[in-house]
């Protein structure tokens, strides 16, 4: 079902095809007074469904027990097993976001439901890379991002065969093990919305993030096109791995947290559906605004860093206005 755009209370509504209800919700653990009831549906909500959360957690399960091999073999730098390491990104990244864009944009599968932006992805357009969106999207995340990636997680896994960090296991340590993982997420908000809120300065936008925004109508493999630079910046958020005890697992799953959830968020769709029967929830409208009005929602919904530090974009008129004074404030100053 689509919920029609309200263009009498909000002009720029008209501008979606698609939009849910505002105030859009944030994670309502940060709320006061506390609201446990909302905070067991927001998790339940995110964990016990197909999210991004639950695919790139099974993904990363998927690829420790058949792809990665056994932190002994990675003591000593040996391109077989760095290759290894490359082909556990790429493939997942390739699957995800080619079966996405097929089933939405090639196939059309679910036609126009939940799709937010009522454009085509762009052809015939000298804004991007090969003239084309998609074709320049792939190029930015499998050959800039999954590199970059690659590298980061083949030197962290290095330090860890080689005893050099404290690696934990679930066996001895089952508690910090489960409160990691479910941490992570948290950790990457945190990261995320820092380094952005960087790229977003006007002396570093221009030459680095605007790759990123060429996308205002974002798609699956827009997930993470980014520049090199970015990439750098954007993937240290790994580093952690050497400073909090973690397992390979920790490793993984952060790593399909940060690789292939933002191709489920970038995907322009909110749902999944085949044959009227939702498969997922996908896009995220929180992303989405920042696509459309770049200087609000820099964070995730996870952290309401954007709230705290007045950045938040709820979806409303009266948002849109804010931010639009507040990216003229930037470029003024
Ligand atoms: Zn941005
Ligand atoms: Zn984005």
């Amino acid at each position: 079902m689509t919920l029609a755009p309200d263009t009498a209370q909000d002009p720029e509504a008209g501008r979606w095809h698609y939009c849910p209800p505002s105030p859009l919700g944030l994670n309502p653990l940060f709320s006061w007074p506390p609201r446990p009831r909302a905070v067991l549906d927001w998790y339940s909500g995110a964990w016990l469904q197909v999210t991004a959360l639950t695919v790139c957690f099974a993904i990363a399960v998927l690829a420790y027990v058949v792809a990665l091999p056994p932190l002994e073999q990675m003591a000593t730098v040996r391109p077989g097993w760095i290759i290894r390491v490359w082909l556990m990104n790429l493939v997942p990244q390739i699957i995800v976001a080619g079966g996405l864009h097929w089933w939405l944009y090639q196939r059309k599968g679910q036609g126009m439901q939940t799709k937010f932006d009522p454009r085509n992805l762009a052809r015939d357009n000298g804004i991007f890379t090969f003239r084309n969106q998609v074709w320049d999207n792939m190029w930015w995340t499998l050959g800039s991002a999954i590199t970059v990636a690659t590298v980061y997680q083949s030197v962290i896994l290095w330090v860890m065969a080689n005893g050099w960090v404290p690696v934990v296991s679930f066996a001895k340590h089952p508690v910090w093990f489960v409160a990691w993982m479910a941490l992570i997420p948290m950790w990457s908000g945190l990261h995320f919305y820092w380094v952005h809120r960087l790229e977003h300065q006007p002396f570093l936008y221009p030459h680095v993030h605007a790759v990123h925004h060429r996308n205002v109508n974002v798609g699956p493999w827009s997930g993470i096109s980014n520049h090199w630079f970015e990439n750098m910046m954007y993937f240290t958020t790994y580093f952690i791995h050497l400073i909090i005890p973690s397992h390979p697992l920790h490793l993984l799953f952060h790593a399909f947290f940060q690789q292939v959830s933002p191709v489920l968020s970038h995907s322009g769709f909110e749902k999944l559906i085949a044959n009227d029967t939702q498969i997922a929830k996908s896009g995220d409208f929180f992303h989405q605004l920042h696509h459309r009005y770049f200087e609000c929602n820099y964070g995730t919904s996870e952290i309401p860093f954007d709230t705290w530090f007045g950045t938040f974009h709820d979806g409303s008129a009266e948002a849109t206005k804010r931010t639009r004074a507040f990216k003229k404030q930037m470029y003024t100053r």
